[in-house]
């Protein structure tokens, strides 16, 4: 039994028998969490018989942190991730009220896990509001520190406001209508570049054909404009021999871009969304500031199935949470009802970034396997012509059938 080591370079050595953490998460979150441990349980067992093992240990947050320690995220939850590297958790809910910090947030900045990464590709079998969603096989990379996230906003008639727009009118010439509430759009060099750098990185070692920068640098020139700027910047500077930028194509290979060389390219924002419904085949990785790659990772999700099925990991320099990308949907706690295949995948990423792949391809498979028997919990069974609704437990019993007759 061991933890996973980090290395200099921030690649993971991973132990055979692996320790990792997991947050159960509110509302849903028991329930999802259990189906989903069995399911990556059976996963190993039958890929590597025995020699290799994730030993599970739970930390709290959220309610159940509140209720056992009176804190909705306990110092030893930091600590144990930190020191494991990787965890895995289930969606909490936000409390309500002021002054108080989101967990997500939290975490996300205590481990400054800068990278939000979502694969969407679609389940064959899973309803789909658009008529190819085979189309869609996409990695979104969105920066998580900055942008109008970063947490810099003042009310209306604040003193902070006030003195902004003061400032600004004195120094800069520039009028701000008095009653405004203000907030500020940080994006910087090094934050764009790293993430980025992560893109191009995971497009090369994967095999993706393209990273498109989505930003809306024609009308915000300085934050939006300048993070595409830095993404040629840093392909040519970091990975020039590897990588072409799409205007570069006619003149450096005009008999077309040669297998294992990734293209660069740029899109406006408002524009990527129309192309990811007309064209979503010409688009892989896509790496995008904080805001927009919020916006375009749940549209994209939506064109294969919905939240309820896209799975998403925060990823820093080495450490990783794997989470459920949909909410703790309180209604259905403890009903034993909700799809547990959000987290499910997310847990196959994980698999995938200790690198058992191995199980993760099970996972994969057995998925895909039980969707089209049209095995499925309420949500799909709703929209499914033929449908056999389950239960979040059966569901996961059938998926662990399916893949122990799955051949490796
Ligand atoms: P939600 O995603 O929890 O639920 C919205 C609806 O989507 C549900 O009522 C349900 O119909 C459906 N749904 C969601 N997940 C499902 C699943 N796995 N299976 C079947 N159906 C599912 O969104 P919400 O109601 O806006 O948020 C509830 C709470 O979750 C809030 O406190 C919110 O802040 C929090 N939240 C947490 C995260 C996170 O932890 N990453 C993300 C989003 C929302």
């Amino acid at each position: 039994m061991g933890k996973i080591e980090l290395r200099e370079d921030f690649s993971l050595k991973v132990p055979d028998e692996v320790e990792i953490p997991y947050i159960e998460g509110d509302g849903i979150g028991p329930d999802i969490t259990k189906a989903v441990i069995k399911v990556i349980n059976a996963s190993l067992d039958k890929a590597y018989q025995g020699k290799r093992k994730i030993l599970w240990k739970e930390v709290l947050a959220g309610e159940k942190a509140y209720q056992e320690v009176g804190n909705y995220l306990p110092e030893e939850t930091l600590k144990t991730i930190k020191e494991c590297v990787v965890a895995i958790k289930g969606p909490l809910t936000t409390p309500v009220g002021g002054g108080f910090r989101s967990i997500n947030v939290t975490l996300r900045q205590v481990l400054d896990l800068y990278a939000c990464i979502r694969p969407v590709k679609w389940i064959p079998g899973t309803p789909s509001p658009v008529r190819y969603p085979e189309k869609v096989n996409m990695v979104v990379f969105r920066e998580n520190t900055e942008d109008v996230y970063a947490g810099i906003e003042y009310p209306a008639s604040s003193w902070e406001a006030k003195r902004l727009i003061e400032f600004i009118k004195e120094n800069f010439k520039k009028e701000i209508r008095e009653d405004s509430g203000i907030g500020i759009k940080p994006i910087s060099e090094f934050g764009s570049k790293r993430l980025i750098r992560k893109a191009i990185k995971y497009a090369l070692e994967n095999g993706y054909p393209s990273v498109t920068l989505v930003h809306k640098g024609n009308i915000m020139k300085f934050t939006e404009g300048a993070f595409r700027n830095w993404g040629y910047e840093l392909a040519k500077e970091e990975f020039g021999d590897l990588t072409v930028a799409e205007e570069e194509i006619p003149v450096k290979y005009p008999e077309g871009v040669p297998k294992g060389i990734v293209i660069i390219k740029d899109r406006i924002a408002d524009a990527m969304f129309q192309w990811v419904l007309l064209r979503p085949e010409e688009f892989s990785v896509l790496a995008t500031p904080n805001l927009n790659g919020d916006y375009l990772s749940d549209a994209l999700a939506a064109q294969v199935g919905g939240l309820g099925m896209a799975p998403g990991a925060n990823i820093g320099d080495g450490y990783a949470v794997f989470e459920a990308t949909h909410g703790s949907a309180p209604k259905y706690a403890g009903l034993d009802k909700a799809n547990p295949s959000s987290l499910l995948l997310s847990g196959k990423m994980m698999l995938e970034y200790l690198g058992w792949k191995e199980a993760a391809d099970l996972i994969w498979k057995a998925l895909v396997k039980t969707i089209q028997q049209k095995i499925v919990t309420y949500d799909l069974a709703r929209e499914l012509k033929g449908a056999k609704e389950v239960r979040c437990s059966e569901f996961a019993e059938f998926l662990i059938k399916n893949l122990y007759e799955e051949e490796e």
